[in-house]
């Protein structure tokens, strides 16, 4: 049997989402333009590679080193009018830029520049879509390992359907990229968004570097909030467990009523000062994570309802055409 034919070398576009990484953005383009380059003259890709930078809301001077850049044809940058965050920048990426393939990745270079060509043959043999795994954390702090450890057992748990150690380093065609503009909604989760489409897809293993420079934009609260989101925004199970919690609570009550009522009539009844007052601690604690669970969840719905745009582009290097 013959091997099925490759698809036709596609044109190739970068999107990375930089936010104050002045320190990283000249080594950034010099690395990706000789990996464009070289894709190129292997004939991998049709014409010059194009390189997206998304700067979301930067305080540094990186917005002017991107126009600055963008003096050459192959780099559209695009500037977003606030800081909207990591997954918001990506998107804004991922919708402008036009190639037949798009190779998310990170502006510090953690994401290994040789894994690209290995998506790009993925795609050409059929994959709409590449994930780039950590094939390893030794990069990582111990904290990020852990808690990234635990964070995919929680996911999994909740029944959410994540590649395991993927984070947003992937190849995306655009039959992918179109399926994903018809996702409207404003709670991103990008990873879990692309997994639930389907398509063939292919997973390219990867070391992760350490950061090239600079600091991680990612404090423990952008991360704790990237980590709600992907449970609130792909799962229901937690309201699920808080009304199986009610249920079990509400048959040791009706029991414990039963109980109270019997001694009362036998006249053994004591002054329970402290079983009182635990039941009053223990239920109002129970309630308040309860109500809690729930207020992120309508939170959820209420900022879907609202319809606002999932980013705001304030202006862009090029005429974006149309
Ligand atoms: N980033 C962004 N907006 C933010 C935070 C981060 O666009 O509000 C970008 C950042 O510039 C980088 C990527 O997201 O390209 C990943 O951030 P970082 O490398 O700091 O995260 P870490 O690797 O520490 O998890
Ligand atoms: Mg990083």
């Amino acid at each position: 049997m013959q091997p099925p034919a490759l698809r036709p070398a596609p044109g190739l576009a970068f999107v990375v989402p930089c936010f104050n990484e002045a320190l990283v953005l000249e080594t950034l383009i010099r690395e990706l333009r000789a990996l464009g380059q070289k894709l190129q003259e292997a004939g991998e890709i049709s014409g010059a590679a194009q390189i997206v930078l998304v700067d979301d809301g930067s305080a540094d001077s990186t917005w002017q080193m991107i126009e600055a850049a963008s003096q050459e044809g192959d780099i559209l940058g695009i500037k977003l009018a606030r800081n909207h965050g990591h997954q918001p920048a990506l998107l804004a990426g991922l919708m402008t830029a036009k190639a037949d393939i798009l190779v998310s990745l990170d502006a510090d270079l953690q994401d290994d520049l040789s894994a690209v060509a290995q998506m790009i043959a993925d795609y050409r043999q059929g994959s709409e879509i590449v994930f780039g795994v950590r094939a390893s954390r030794k990069a990582d702090t111990w904290f990020k390992r852990r808690s990234a450890g635990l964070y995919y057992a929680l996911m999994k748990r909740l029944g959410v359907d994540l590649i395991h150690d993927h984070a947003d380093f992937r190849l995306m065609s655009r039959k992918a990229v179109e399926t994903l503009r018809a996702y409207q909604e404003v709670n991103l989760f990008l990873r879990g968004m692309v997994k639930s489409m389907g398509f063939t897809t292919s997973v390219v293993e990867y070391d992760r570097a350490p950061r090239m420079a600079g600091e991680s934009k990612y404090p423990v609260r952008k991360m704790l909030a990237l980590a709600t989101e992907g449970i609130t925004s792909f799962s229901v199970q937690p309201l699920r467990y808080v009304a199986w919690a009610g249920f079990v609570i509400a048959i040791f009550s009706f029991l414990y009523v039963g109980y109270a009522v019997g001694a009362r009539l036998m006249g053994i009844t004591v002054s329970g000062w402290a079983s009182i007052v635990a039941s009053i601690y223990m239920l109002g604690g129970i309630q308040l994570i309860a109500l809690g669970i729930i207020g992120e969840y309508l939170g959820k719905v209420y900022l879907e309802t609202k319809r606002r745009p999932q980013f705001i582009i304030e202006t862009t290097t090029q005429e974006a055409e149309k």
